[in-house]
């Protein structure tokens, strides 16, 4: 939700990092605390104070439910917020990090970051899909969004540094562990049907490319996951994978009774995988479907998504 309020108080005006205490009941009649929603954003010339917050609990329902000449009670700003001036006065790249309603309070930051002298690289996660991400583009030099289920934004993980473990979760959809022995570079992918046709793996091995690998060093393990025996379909999944590949999607796709189709992911990005530069002695298949072994893994067609999931976790040492 959205509250934008008229912030007159030119004596105390909101900084990036700060919150106000909202209250939008009558404190003798509901005795709750007012509850801390962190500056979104302020427009000194106008004085519109914005606030985007989640709807919890009680606290959050009452802002919700607002309606025009009802009272709201603001108080703040509270907290020390950054010292944005200095930050830019020590930094010349600033790396702003934050994830799903916590995005909130960056957009200010980045503003004032930016006024400030530097504009900074905002690394963002979001659990399905990304919001708000056009008001900051005119703050930022970058934008890394990236969301948990993969339907939207970034969606895979790319490490060289030592200790980091980079973890995968899934349930059907195939995790993907890339190692580049020679760079010491790791990274994981997650990769279900549309991340498959979208090219996901491929887009690892590029990314490794960054960190100086060569798609020749990289070993790939591609885990269990659903295989061609099971993973059953529409003509949704055959037309995304012939749409990005063409006809080098066919082997992998099979026609069966009442119009269905059976897809072969595992083939699919094992394919991608070599045409990204992968040596084929270096591209690992697990032979196991998580369809066919419910003993064994945890399956989202075979429960019916009332299931676990499994982990595929990459660490360099
Ligand atoms: C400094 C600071 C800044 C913040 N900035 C923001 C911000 O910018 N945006 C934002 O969205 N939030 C922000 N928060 C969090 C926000 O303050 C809380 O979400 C809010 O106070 C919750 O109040 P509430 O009365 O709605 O929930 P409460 O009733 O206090 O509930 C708190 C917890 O209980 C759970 N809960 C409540 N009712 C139920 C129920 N019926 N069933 C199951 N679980 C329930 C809620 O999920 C929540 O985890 C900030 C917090 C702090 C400390
Ligand atoms: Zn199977």
């Amino acid at each position: 939700m959205r509250l934008t309020v008229q912030w007159q108080d030119h004596s105390r005006e909101p900084h990036a990092g700060q919150f106000y205490m909202l209250r939008a009941w009558a404190a003798d009649a509901t005795p709750i605390l007012s509850r801390p929603i962190s500056v979104d954003d302020f427009d000194n010339q106008t004085g519109a104070l914005t606030f985007l917050y989640q709807v919890k609990g009680e606290g959050t329902h009452k802002l919700a439910a607002l309606k025009k000449d009802d009272t709201l009670t603001v108080t703040g700003p509270c907290g020390n917020g950054f010292d944005t001036a200095a930050l830019a006065g020590q930094y010349k790249r600033i790396a702003v990090v934050g994830g799903g309603i916590g995005t909130a309070p960056l957009l200010l930051l980045c503003k004032e970051l930016c006024r400030a002298g530097v504009r900074p690289d905002l690394f963002v996660g979001f659990r399905d899909t990304t919001y708000g991400m056009d008001r900051f583009v005119p703050w930022c030099r970058d934008i890394y969004a990236a969301t948990v289920s993969g339907k939207e934004g970034l969606h895979g993980l790319v490490t060289d540094l030592p200790g980091g473990s980079l973890v995968i979760f899934g349930a059907d959809c195939l995790p993907i562990l890339l190692y580049d022995p020679v760079r010491r570079v790791a990274a994981a992918c997650h990769a279900g049907w549309r991340g498959t046709a979208l090219g996901i793996a491929q887009r690892a091995v590029e990314k490794m490319g960054f960190y100086g690998s060569r798609p020749e060093d990289i070993r790939a393990a591609i885990g269990p996951g659903i295989a061609k025996c099971c993973f059953e379909t529409h003509e949704d999944v055959p037309n995304a994978m012939t749409k990005a590949l063409g006809v080098c999607a066919t082997p992998y796709i099979e026609p069966i009774e009442g119009g269905k189709f059976k897809v072969d992911l595992k083939g699919l990005n094992a394919m991608r995988l070599k045409r990204a530069g992968l040596l084929e002695e270096h591209i690992d298949i697990s032979p196991d479907c998580t369809a066919c072994h419910p003993e064994k893994y945890w399956s989202h067609r075979a429960t019916q998504g009332r299931r676990g999931s499994q982990a595929a976790v990459i660490q360099l040492l």
